[in-house]
């Protein structure tokens, strides 16, 4: 049941299951009960969108309480080519199918087709409770061009509902030539983040040049860059050596994301832990993305695969470093499913990566590291002051809301949309 009350003309309050880990500790909060899976009875009030106080429910076992997030946020996604599977299905499900489905649909992408996919997948993220979204565009030539021209139109218009970053994605070679010069500045204009994919194999691809390269254009003109990095079973942790390598070498004065990161997990214990040190130094964030990472790579023709490449979270969360979770693709060549819904891919995350909600670091990458790794105003937490944005899940524990998909309402600056 969904409970809000109206405790004077213009104050508003909510009773629902809270994450205790959301909350900055408060004296007044001590004595709440809390349940095995970290959940506190609470009234949130709100005044003109903003929170204004957290108090206790004293008897809250009267009423049935259902649960509260905030709004989530989607740190790695692709609208230019999202819901594509049907025209362009991958069936074999391979990375290479993937790619090559990839590289023959991007040729008969027009602004239309572009717009009316993310304009679909940023509805369904607005209802599923997302407020931010960064997006990769695959961004080279003229196809490129127009789709950048579409996201950026779509972002303009939906400002006030979610918060839309986008990335450019081009072979990493591309920043070393004029055009991709060019479209550094317009990116940087724009507020955009500079993209790549560093992938093996690995001899002979110059690739520490390509990421001075780029690294220098980012510095240059100020904006982040988010790397698709060793998403592969080969030559594991081969790209990220390299990256290391460069960063040992140069300063960065940008915020730097590395996603999918998945061959890392296959290197030895000794030298992942001393990568994960070194990402941590460089205040470098990680995006997981275990959903494609568990459909596309270490595929085994004959038999079922049980070693699966994804980031080693835990591993590179006790170094330090800030890791956020990500669906990547929705229904196109790269992955069959997905929806935009952040607790679908919490309780798909919950299977593989074996960290649940109800503990602080399997929540934080949904959360507070998420809202770190994209650079949001929000903190990724519940806060007196901050918008009275929330997800309210018809689900009175975390295990019913990781069961299936929960029904939910979606309260933006105090208002139900
Ligand atoms: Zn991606």
């Amino acid at each position: 049941m969904f409970a809000q009350k109206k405790t004077s003309p213009d104050i508003q309050c909510i009773e629902a299951l809270v994450p205790r880990g959301l909350i900055a500790s408060n004296k007044d909060l001590l004595h709440a009960q809390i349940t095995a899976e970290g959940l506190s009875p609470l009234r949130i009030f709100f005044r003109q969108g903003v929170i204004t106080k957290f108090e206790v429910i004293e008897d809250p076992w009267q009423s049935s309480l259902d649960l509260l997030l905030p709004r989530l946020v989607e740190p790695h996604s692709h609208l230019d080519k999202a819901f594509t599977w049907k025209e362009s299905p991958n069936l074999d499900g391979t990375y290479e199918g993937a790619l090559n489905a990839n590289l023959k649909e991007h040729q008969d992408r027009t602004i239309q087709k572009v717009r009316l996919r993310a304009e679909r997948g940023l509805n369904v993220a607005l209802k599923n409770g997302i407020r931010a979204i960064r997006s990769h565009i695959d961004s080279f030539g003229l196809i490129g061009s127009n789709s950048w021209h579409a996201l950026e139109e779509l972002q303009s218009e939906w400002k006030s509902l979610i918060d839309l970053q986008l990335v450019a994605l081009v072979p990493l070679e591309y920043w070393n030539t004029q055009n991709g010069n060019h479209l550094a500045r317009k990116v940087a204009n724009e507020n955009g983040l500079l993209g790549g994919v560093i992938s093996p194999p690995y001899k002979n691809s110059n690739l520490r040049e390509k990421l001075f390269k780029l690294f220098s254009l980012a510095n240059d003109y100020g904006c982040g860059v988010d790397l698709h990095i060793d998403e592969s079973s080969l030559e594991p942790g081969g790209g990220l050596r390299q990256l290391i390598c460069v960063l040992d070498h140069m300063k960065l004065d940008i915020p730097l994301t590395c996603s999918h990161l998945s061959s890392m997990a296959l290197i030895a214990p000794n030298p992942l832990r001393v990568f994960a040190e070194k990402l941590a130094h460089y205040e470098v964030n990680v995006v997981a993305l275990p959903l494609t990472n568990f459909w596309l790579l270490g595929r085994n023709k004959k038999n079922t695969s049980i070693k699966r490449p994804i980031a080693p979270i835990n591993e590179l969360q006790k170094a330090g470093v800030t890791v956020a979770i990500g669906g990547d693709n929705v229904q196109d060549p790269w992955f069959p499913a997905g929806n935009f819904d952040p607790l679908a891919v919490m309780a798909a995350s919950m299977l593989i990566t074996h960290s649940a909600p109800w503990s602080r670091m399997g929540l934080t990458t949904f959360t507070t590291g998420a809202a770190r790794v994209m650079g949001l105003e929000w903190d990724g937490t519940f806060k007196i002051g901050s918008s009275a944005d929330f997800v309210l899940l018809e689900a009175d524990s975390w295990s019913s809301a990781m069961a299936k998909p929960p029904s939910r309402k979606v309260m933006i600056n105090g208002n139900w949309i």
